[in-house]
């Protein structure tokens, strides 16, 4: 369990004697949390800053809500981190641009009593990382994986071998490499019996990564695809790490002038893929509420402020110690249980119905 930080956490914090209890003393209910996000590229970013805003005013905590900016994103949140520090903020819950370039300034919020949260994607190669809430990534991964294989049964019940691709997302997000991870640990038995062909020959996640989730990043290398290794073949399914990926993958494609679309996977349920997956371009996505991820982190932020030990479900090892995890359970969506798994989210349901 990792060990706190808390302002006023000293021996001396009027608990004396509670050696092994890991919960501090707590801090004043008006404090200062900082929320540092990545980028506004994909629709769950942008909503947890909205809800993070909301939810901590709502808690009684002062809010400070920051998103890198596109360009020199790493730098800028490295100083954002730096700037709640210095502004005394009590907890600082992070969504990291890149995961392995934010040990210098957890570690300054660690030394000046700052509790660090890390927040859908892990913080590595660092001491001073707290706690960690995110949906099980390599979860995330399996459903792909299986959704991939589903599909394709079900889209081609003729076929017994099927050609797909691989993509994965960002090397500088540490949820990358986990999720790909959880698709190949479906799909890669597959691979090896000869059920699933990868044309390309590009397994290596180095071939497979899309530089910063950018959507022209894979629609490049899907052209470059279907330009070549395509020109004589169908694709028959492409495993695709998200929803914005998922929807450059199937433009190049039909630009490609494929006229029979690939089952393609994704994950996030954005807005703009549920029509998508209604109307059979997109094959599923997963569910990871949002709301439920920051009211977690906020959970987290009022059993801090109280002195209390958060309640977490796993370790997660990022390099250098295990860091306290909650993991809520991601749901695998497509069109059949669409309206069932997005019940609790007016919003989503609507998209469903269309
Ligand atoms: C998140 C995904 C998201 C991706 C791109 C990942 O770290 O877990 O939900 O699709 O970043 O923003």
């Amino acid at each position: 369990v990792a060990a706190l930080g808390l302002t006023g956490c000293s021996s001396d914090s009027g608990r004396g004697g509670d050696a092994g209890t890991e919960a501090g003393s707590g801090f004043e209910a008006n404090s200062l949390i900082g929320v540092a996000l990545p980028d506004k590229t994909s629709e769950n970013w942008v909503l947890a800053g909205g809800l993070f805003e909301d939810g901590l005013a709502e808690a009684g905590f002062e809010a400070d809500v920051q998103y890198a900016g596109a360009s020199n994103a790493v730098a800028d949140q490295q100083q954002q981190i730096s700037t709640m520090v210095t502004n005394g903020a009590k907890v600082i819950i992070i969504g990291a641009k890149d995961g392995a370039q934010l040990g210098t300034q957890v570690q300054e919020a660690r030394d000046a009593g700052a509790i660090v949260v890390a927040y859908d994607r892990l913080i590595l190669n660092s001491d001073a990382v707290d706690y960690y809430v995110a949906f099980d990534n390599f979860k995330v991964g399996q459903l792909q994986g299986q959704a991939l294989l589903d599909g394709l049964a079900a889209k081609f019940p003729d076929k017994d071998t099927y050609n797909i691709e691989l993509f994965s997302g960002s090397s500088d997000d540490a949820n990358a490499p986990v999720f790909f991870e959880g698709a190949m640990d479906v799909l890669q038995p597959k691979i090896d019996d000869g059920t699933l062909k990868v044309v390309s020959g590009q397994v290596d996640i180095a071939q497979t990564a899309t530089d910063g989730w950018k959507p022209e990043n894979a629609q490049r290398r899907m052209d470059t695809l279907m330009q070549g290794t395509y020109q004589s073949e169908t694709v028959d399914g492409v495993l695709s790490p998200n929803d914005t990926l998922a929807r450059a993958i199937i433009t190049s494609v039909q630009d490609a002038g494929q006229a029979d679309l690939p089952i393609v996977t994704g994950q996030d349920s954005e807005a703009a893929s549920i029509p998508l997956i209604m109307s059979g371009e997109q094959y599923s996505t997963i569910y990871k509420d949002t709301r439920a991820l920051v009211q977690t982190a906020i959970e987290m932020a009022q059993a801090l402020q109280a002195g209390d030990e958060p309640d977490t479900t796993d370790e997660t090892n990022n390099g250098n110690v295990d860091v306290a995890t909650l993991y809520l359970e991601p749901v695998i969506v497509t069109k059949e249980n669409a309206a069932e798994a997005y019940a609790d989210n007016e919003e989503l349901l609507a998209l469903v119905n269309g």
